[in-house]
């Protein structure tokens, strides 16, 4: 397993600290894992050093799996300025455990909850996302670990959400054991229209924001283990998507690839995109996408938003819940929050 040395971590805050301009940073931790002892050890001592940096270090979120999260490592991650932990798992218990096993094949599953317990019975004041991943094999036993997280963590700062796992993302082709695109739409209509269970993108686009993401602001980067960097996650490990090293001056020397992430990733410039209805509710869907389907040879990579062929779908469950909502307000006195809304529904016949 590949550590970031200490003259890394001290270009890495260089590389930081050459950014005069920017007033705040904000952090995410992932792996790899790092809550291994090792891994944790960089954490510390890299937050220690941002923390006395002139810019406002205002906020890191750690990914997590959840299996290394001790008591020890939960009182500290406030004072890392941590504030969301995600931990993700695969499905209830014997789903969980079949695919996700130590080496010798010793189950997780109940020691990851039980430092969910410990976390959120611990000094942490943040929140804890436990994205529950999810593909072809296990998406009908959503609802089961859903409900029971649910109950578990009812009345602390626990969520719980759908991850959709696209095997693309290994940077293999398309297919797999991926659940597509319709099927997922399906999926989520129905996950909001029978439980309120909302994915995190949401039942209704947010107006184009969604793709703001590290590889579409200039001031956004990744950087891996050996203080090369990525305008994408996507990326790591993928020498051809490294811009630049932390340890080289200047740290961003492939000026091409940071050209074609903020210029030929622009989907104004994209016929498509200006013609599609959906296109000021998308914005152009995943940067990293597009550039590797159009232009790194993977054409077949879809890139496009879930709305862009099941917008309806979306828009009638949505209308019939802000429906429920107003009337919950009008007649009942109560409403404005979708969750007060439970047990009351307009359906339209
Ligand atoms: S749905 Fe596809 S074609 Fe339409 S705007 Fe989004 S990326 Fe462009």
């Amino acid at each position: 397993m590949l550590f970031m040395r200490p003259d890394t971590a001290t270009k890495l805050i260089e590389f930081v600290e050459s950014f005069r301009a920017a007033k705040t940073l904000s952090v995410t931790w992932y792996g790899g894992e790092p809550t291994i002892n090792k891994a944790f050890e960089i954490v510390r001592s890299i937050s220690d050093r941002l923390k006395r940096l002139k810019i406002n270090f205002k906020s890191a979120a750690l990914v997590s799996n959840g299996y290394m999260l001790t008591k020890e490592k939960a009182h500290e991650l406030n004072y890392l300025n941590i504030s969301n932990v995600q931990i993700s798992i695969d499905g209830p218990r014997q789903v969980h455990d079949q695919r996700r096993m130590l080496k010798g094949g010793r189950p997780t599953f109940d020691r990851i909850l039980a430092n969910i317990d410990t976390l959120m019975g611990s000094s942490f004041t943040g929140e804890c996302n436990i994205r529950v991943n999810l593909d072809r094999q296990n998406i009908s036993s959503f609802s089961t670990i859903r409900n029971y997280l649910l109950e578990r963590y009812s009345g602390t700062r626990v969520t719980v959400y759908a991850g959709y796992v696209d095997t693309a993302a290994n940077h293999e082709k398309e297919g797999g054991c991926s659940v597509c695109a319709a099927e997922w739409a399906d999926f989520s209509v129905e996950q909001f229209r029978d439980l309120n269970a909302v994915s995190k993108e949401g039942v209704y686009p947010l107006g184009g924001l969604l793709n703001i993401c590290s590889a579409t602001t200039s001031s956004g980067f990744v950087v891996g283990p050996q203080g090369e960097v990525y305008k994408c996650w996507e990326d790591v490990g993928r020498p051809n998507m490294v811009i630049g090293n932390v340890h080289d001056t200047p740290a961003i020397c492939n000026d091409d690839l940071v050209a074609e992430y903020s210029i030929a990733a622009d989907p104004f410039l994209d016929e498509h995109c200006r013609e599609c209805s959906v296109f000021p509710i998308c914005s152009g869907g995943c940067a990293n996408r597009r550039l590797r389907s159009k232009f790194f040879g993977e054409p077949e990579l879809n890139f496009c938003s879930l709305y862009k062929e099941h917008l309806e779908a979306y828009l009638l469950e949505y209308f019939k819940a802000f429906e429920t909502r107003a009337i919950c307000a009008d007649v009942l006195g109560h409403g404005g929050d979708r969750w007060q809304d439970r047990g009351y529904r307009v359906v339209h016949a």
